[in-house]
């Protein structure tokens, strides 16, 4: 690890001052640090944004769950306020690596990072989520742009992320049985309007089905389309035909249980 200076505001202000150079902030350290370590990654400035007073708020407002980007998945998992206003987001937290990943994780280090199988940009994608940061608000639509690539510019801060509470949420996944990752997840969210379908684990980014949306947008127990595109990943984990397979039966399981 190179040498680095480390600042601990205790403000948002304080922590957009101290980014300066080749700055990073640090959430968990979960995927920062390793990263550090092993030299993928050199930081002159380390931002710690533990510091910073409110950060981890879990709250309801009106149709809104409210997230704070600090928020532990551990947190997420344990809320009652999260339990109430979107079940299946809890239990999405639960279900994040294991109980020392869950008890340092948080939200917006998951989504500020955007791995191709993490599991939250599936439910921030499906639930129609807005991401505010320190300059402003993402619509997820426009957020997850590539693989770890995000809308953030350098040096915004991820705040909160606002879910909107829908009329069902399900998220179902099959995990790396080492690391948890989803070789495949389907988050799928059931609204007034039509049912919104992010796909995570399969390709080099979470992405929406839309082919997915429109069949259980028309009738819940609609016949599923098979998942056809061109960027599926293969590796030595699995081939794209069962990455796609896969993606079939988890929609199909999430799909369950999201029907009145
Ligand atoms: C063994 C292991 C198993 C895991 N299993 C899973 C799994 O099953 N499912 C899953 O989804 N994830 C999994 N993860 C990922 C883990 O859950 C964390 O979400 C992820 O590593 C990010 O960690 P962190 O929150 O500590 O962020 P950090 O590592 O501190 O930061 C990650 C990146 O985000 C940036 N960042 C952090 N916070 C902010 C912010 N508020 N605003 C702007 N940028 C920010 C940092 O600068 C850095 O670039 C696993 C990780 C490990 C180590």
């Amino acid at each position: 690890m190179t040498p680095f200076t480390l600042a601990r505001p205790a403000s948002l202000e304080a922590a957009r001052r101290a980014f300066s150079g080749d700055a990073a902030f640090l959430a968990g350290g979960h995927t920062l640090i390793p990263a550090m370590k092993s030299g993928l990654r050199a930081v002159d400035t380390l931002v710690d944004l533990t510091r910073i007073p409110g950060l981890d708020s879990i709250r309801r407002d009106g149709d809104r769950l409210i997230v704070g980007a600090m928020a532990r998945h551990a947190a997420v998992a344990a809320s009652p306020v999260v339990a109430g206003a979107i079940p299946g987001l809890a239990r999405l937290a639960a279900g994040i690596g294991d109980p020392q990943v869950r008890r340092r994780g948080t939200i917006g280090g998951s989504i500020a990072n955007n791995d191709p199988a993490a599991d939250y940009p599936a439910a921030v994608l499906a639930l129609d989520a807005v991401i505010e940061t320190s300059e402003g608000t993402h619509a997820a639509d426009d957020f997850f742009q590539g693989m770890f690539a995000t809308a953030l510019a350098d040096g915004e801060i991820i705040t909160a992320v606002q879910f909107r509470i829908p009329e069902a949420f399900a998220y179902a996944k099959f995990r790396h049985p080492a690391s948890r990752y989803a070789l495949a997840g389907v988050a799928v969210a059931r609204f007034p309007e039509g049912v919104r379908v992010a796909v995570t684990g399969v390709a080099y980014a979470v992405f929406r089905w839309t082919e997915a949306e429109a069949a259980l947008s028309a009738d819940l127990a609609a016949s599923l389309p098979a998942l056809e595109r061109d960027d599926i990943n293969s590796d030595i984990h699995a081939s794209a035909d069962y990455r796609a397979h896969l993606a079939g039966v988890m929609l199909d399981r999430a799909r369950k249980e999201i029907q009145p």
